[in-house]
């Protein structure tokens, strides 16, 4: 029976990987709903496709020894993840966070694969990082960083092999510093990292497009509703790329976003966030976010997670980082009004928590589907470099709202295929893996 083949690869890889907690828990959930779709399709149990699928083509671990400004060296752990490349190069981001280890980085790969196969663009699965915390580090220890780096990583990567690009903790600063590296030991092949500044083959709409893409996401939802974002009141977590721009989208399409929040503490401003003074604090001052509530005294300041406050809402975006909210979070969000739940970050609800918002109605929209604007416009970027062109703001704009809205379409619509009417955990799921193992058979599975 197809439900004990399923059982049989989850339980080997519980013991194979029992130490990879986050892995375990991306697979557990991808395994949780794929069993009707294999029984419509024997071919890939047959040919034991699951374990294949769940085996990264290759890790590559590496040590980044560099320089602080004392003088001193340290050093860190760097790795890069190459999960899947069915459907073209490995394509994903990069973190430095100090929680970075193998775990987190492959459940954030395996994320990749489907989300990347959801957005109908070439690209496979991947993603890397390094356990590095920039918090607090000068403008010249991230450059030694980042050099140190990418002088391992240039080894194995390509425009058609491996593009990475930023995530939690890289941005378009580090990406150049990263470019420029790349550069040096190599030679100038634009298309070899995306998420790149604008002067040099950057696309437009690449820093807004995760934040705007989760928004068109929940716009089309709520339209297919009969329903709008106007007058709106709306949990936002995060105070990254993804959250400032979810933000901005939200305020143009007349919703309010009342929080945003940083790991140590959460902003709630009844009178909508002010964003002019979040992108200051955040992307020109590189401040936390107790320098908001200094500038605006009436909104209030938290030391904690947004998710502990006990505020109504209609729609919550959690943006931050994965696992952030937990079962008893979620309950409390259905009882303050929550009725749209979509994932600016990777993972960021417990598999508890996504089962509960499913089993009470709620619409949650997985990372892998609601958030995969953001590498949909870094294979627009990859478009872009390899015809030497740069598209108009607009025009990726459409783009990026065309795919985010045919994202949406497939997966209410694979729900509905499978009698699962609104889960589009299931739907993005199945829609994702119906597009990769269709090509690894026909690629003879490797
Ligand atoms: N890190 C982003 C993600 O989680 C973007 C990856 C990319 O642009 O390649 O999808």
């Amino acid at each position: 029976m197809t439900v004990d083949y399923v059982q049989a690869i989850k339980e080997q890889l519980h013991e194979k990987d029992s130490n990879q907690t986050e892995f375990l828990q991306a697979v557990d959930e991808f395994l949780a709903t794929v069993t009707p779709f294999l029984e419509k399709h024997p071919e890939y149990e047959e040919n034991n496709l699951l374990a294949i699928l769940t085996e990264p083509e290759r890790l590559i671990q590496f040590r980044v020894p560099w320089q602080d400004d004392q003088g001193k060296w340290q050093v860190n752990r760097g790795y890069r993840i190459q999960f899947n490349s069915a459907l073209g190069p490995y394509k994903g981001g990069l973190r430095f966070h100090p929680s970075v280890n193998l775990s987190i980085l492959k459940f954030l790969a395996f994320e990749q694969i489907f989300k990347n196969a959801l957005t109908g663009l070439p690209i496979g699965g991947g993603k890397g990082g390094a356990d590095f915390d920039p918090k607090g580090k000068s403008d010249g220890e991230i450059m030694r960083f980042c050099q140190s780096f990418m002088t391992e990583l240039s080894k194995h990567i390509g425009p058609n092999l491996d593009v990475p690009a930023g995530d939690i903790g890289v941005g378009g600063r580090e990406i150049g510093y990263l470019f420029g590296q790349y550069k040096r030991l190599c030679q100038y092949d634009a298309g070899v990292l995306t998420g790149k500044p604008l002067s040099f083959w950057g696309s437009l709409i690449r820093t807004e497009a995760t934040g705007y893409g989760v928004v068109y996401f929940v716009n089309h939802l709520l339209a297919y509703n009969k329903d709008s974002f106007e007058g709106k009141r709306v949990l936002v977590s995060g105070s990254g790329n993804v959250a400032i721009y979810a933000i901005e989208k939200l305020q143009q399409l007349g919703a309010t976003p009342i929080s945003c929040s940083d790991s140590n503490g959460t902003i709630i401003d009844e009178a909508g966030i002010d964003l002019d003074l979040l992108k200051e604090i955040k992307e020109v001052k590189r401040e936390r976010l107790t320098a908001y509530k200094e500038a605006r005294p009436e909104a209030i300041y938290v030391e904690g997670s947004l998710w502990d406050q006990d505020v109504a809402a209609e729609i919550a975006l959690p943006c931050a980082t994965q696992n952030e909210i937990n079962l008893e979070q979620a309950k409390q969000l259905v009882k303050n009004g929550v009725k749209v739940v979509a994932e600016g970050a990777n993972m960021p609800a417990t598999l508890e928590a996504a089962e509960y918002f499913i089993d009470n109605q709620v619409h949650y929209c997985p990372g892998k589907a609601a958030n995969a604007g953001g590498v949909a416009v870094s294979a627009l970027e990859m478009s872009q470099n390899s015809q030497r062109l740069t598209w108009s703001k607009e025009e990726v704009d459409q783009r990026l709202e065309d795919i985010m809205k045919n994202i949406y379409e497939t997966c209410r619509d694979t729900a509905k295929e499978y009698d699962a009417e609104n889960n589009y955990m299931l739907g993005a799921n199945i829609a994702g893996f119906a597009n990769v193992a269709q090509a690894m058979l026909q690629q003879g599975l490797v």
